[in-house]
């Protein structure tokens, strides 16, 4: 659809109407689609977190988004600050990335053949991350972080691997132990369905615990495939690594010969144009991305050094394949995303809007000196209602869920959306402004004052 004001009029005006319905929020149409969907969908949905459920009210429907704001079938406007998860550092319906897609589409969906653009976005991603020598480019980040840990086990011969609690390194059976994010949502830390004899392979670590790290790589550092970790994790709310932590894990898989690998499929492109890697100058062997290099089509990618690369079907013997794999929709969209991202100036914006942030929640905690944690890294941040630091997976499950639930509830119908859920991370994009800030800040303070 097209509008015939100037967006900010037009975003002048529906506040308008917001502020002028805010007592009598409508929700029907969703409703109905809700009730449509229980029969179709398992819990109503295509991802678990969808469901609303640890929030404990029913979900709505988006018909469509633009920019930060998110409008549902009912009409109503949000301000998001899901962003699909982080894959939209633009904001919706960016206008280089749609018209990326726009172009691309005319000449076809999917060839199940070679194209082009997979060749530019792969060069795009190489010269932002020098640890990247091959790349192979798949559909999501599960696949993605699935294909990384075949390759890893592949490459060494060895078969265990070793993650830290609370990362999420997407639906991988041997990842989806202590898993974080949707799996903790919905109150199951481990899967069913996932044989023990595989999971046995899978060594839980807990995060910033520099004595457990070194007490498991002197127990099973030998027989360890690789270590897969979030540098910044983000799937459990977003717990940031303590000083030298980074360095520990560098220097004792460096010790027993494990490969690193950085699961960047949050912060590649966000914390900088060459993610985590380049800000804590680590050099993993392998690394993972998605969401932000798909533009919001469906792309994963591994990458890393040569040797280990080639092990990958055609040229060596761990095999991998895909039909959509490489799709110049999303190739395009992807080449889009960072060719913007390159300019440079989306990282200052964006750490300018955090620190805005930050510094509005730290004068809300000296007023009301509510008990909760405000973390915030770069573009990412989260609220966890504790008393206490929050610097591990454990320390983040002991947060009061039903205050969670009640701050979302709140902030929900203040139009502002968070994720639902208290062990998710919230994400800024470029496309907010300092005065969706100040709402931010405003809505939260009078949120907290009303929840002493
Ligand atoms: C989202 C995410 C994944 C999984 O990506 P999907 O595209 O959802 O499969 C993996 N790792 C991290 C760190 C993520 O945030």
């Amino acid at each position: 659809m097209l509008f015939p004001l100037p967006i900010d009029l037009f975003f002048a005006l529906l506040k308008r109407v917001d502020y002028l319905k805010e007592q009598i929020m409508d929700f029907s149409l969703s409703e109905k689609l809700w009730n449509q969907a229980q029969e179709l969908f398992p819990g109503g949905v295509n991802s678990p977190v969808r469901s609303f459920q640890s929030v404990g009210r029913h979900p709505f429907y988006v018909s469509r988004a633009k920019g930060s704001k998110l409008f549902d079938v009912d009409a109503n406007c949000y301000t998001d600050y899901v962003c699909s998860w982080g894959a939209l550092i633009h904001g919706h319906c960016y206008s280089p990335v749609v018209r990326a897609i726009n172009e691309a589409l005319q000449n076809g969906t999917s060839f199940g053949a070679n194209c082009p653009l997979e060749i530019r976005l792969s060069q795009l991603i190489r010269s932002a991350m020098p640890s990247i020598e091959k790349i192979r480019f798949l559909n999501s980040g599960t696949e993605a972080c699935m294909t990384a840990i075949r390759l890893a086990r592949g490459f060494s011969r060895r078969e265990k691997i070793m993650k830290f609690e609370g990362c999420y390194h997407g639906h991988v059976d041997s990842l989806l132990v202590k898993a974080g994010s949707g799996a903790l949502t919905t109150g199951i830390p481990d899967s069913e369905g996932i044989p023990a004899s595989l999971s046995a392979l899978t060594i839980i670590l807990p995060w910033n615990d520099e004595e457990k790290l070194i007490a498991a790589f002197k127990k099973y550092g030998r027989e360890t495939a690789a270590i897969i970790l979030e540098p910044v994790p983000a799937n459990c709310g977003l717990i940031p690594p303590k000083e030298g932590f980074l360095e520990s894990i560098e220097s004792q898989a460096r010790a027993y010969g494990s490969l690193i690998i950085f699961d960047e499929v949050i912060t590649g492109f966000r914390l900088s144009y060459g993610g985590a890697q380049a800000l804590f100058r680590i050099k993993p062997d392998l690394t993972v991305l998605g969401k932000i290099i798909g533009g919001g089509l469906p792309v994963g990618a591994i990458g890393g050094k040569k040797e280990i690369m080639d092990c990958l079907s055609p040229l060596g013997k761990v095999y991998q394949a895909g039909t959509l794999s490489g799709n110049p929709l999303a190739m395009a969209a992807g080449i889009a995303q960072l060719e913007e991202l390159q300019k440079g100036h989306a990282y200052q914006y964006l750490e300018n809007l955090g620190q805005q942030l930050e510094a509005g929640m730290l004068e809300i905690q000296k007023k009301l000196s509510y008990p909760l944690q405000f973390h915030r890294f770069g573009s990412l941040f989260s609220f966890f209602f504790t008393s206490k630091k929050v610097a591990s997976a454990a320390d983040a499950y002991q947060v009061d869920k039903m205050k969670f639930s009640s701050f979302f509830t709140a902030l929900l119908s203040s139009r502002i959306f968070i994720p639902p859920s208290p062990f998710e991370t919230a994400f800024l994009s470029t496309a907010h402004t300092e005065s969706d800030i100040d709402e931010l800040l405003k809505i939260v303070y009078d949120t907290l004052k009303k929840m002493l």
